[in-house]
C-alpha cells in the first residue's frame, strides 16, 4: 500500500501538472447568510489565530511538496466578504 499523497516534486499528485492558480480559504464571516451553503462560520468566537497559524503551515508543507514554479493567481475567500 503506497502513499498515494507523494508525488514528483514540482507535479500535483493527481493530475501531472503543476497548479498555477492558488485558492486560501478564509471561512470567517461577519454574519452567516441564511441561504449561504459555503463551508463559513460567523467570526466571533471562533479560533482565527490558530486557523490562520494551522494555514501558513499547511502552505509550507505544500509547497515543499509540490514546488510552484509560477503561480498567476491567488484567490483568498476573505473574512467579512460579502458574496
Ligand atoms: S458572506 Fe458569503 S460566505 Fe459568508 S455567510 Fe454570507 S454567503 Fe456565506
Amino acid at each position: 500500500m503506497g502513499n498515494h499523497l507523494q508525488a514528483t516534486p514540482g507535479t500535483s499528485p493527481l493530475h501531472g501538472w503543476t497548479p498555477r492558480a492558488l485558492y486560501i480559504h478564509i471561512p470567517f464571516c461577519t454574519n452567516k447568510c441564511f441561504y449561504c451553503d459555503f463551508n463559513s462560520y460567523v467570526a466571533e468566537g471562533q479560533p482565527i489565530d490558530a486557523y490562520l497559524d494551522a494555514l501558513e503551515k499547511e502552505m509550507e508543507r505544500t509547497a515543499e511538496h509540490i514546488p510552484p514554479k509560477r503561480i498567476d493567481t491567488v484567490f483568498v475567500g476573505a473574512e467579512r466578504r460579502r458574496c
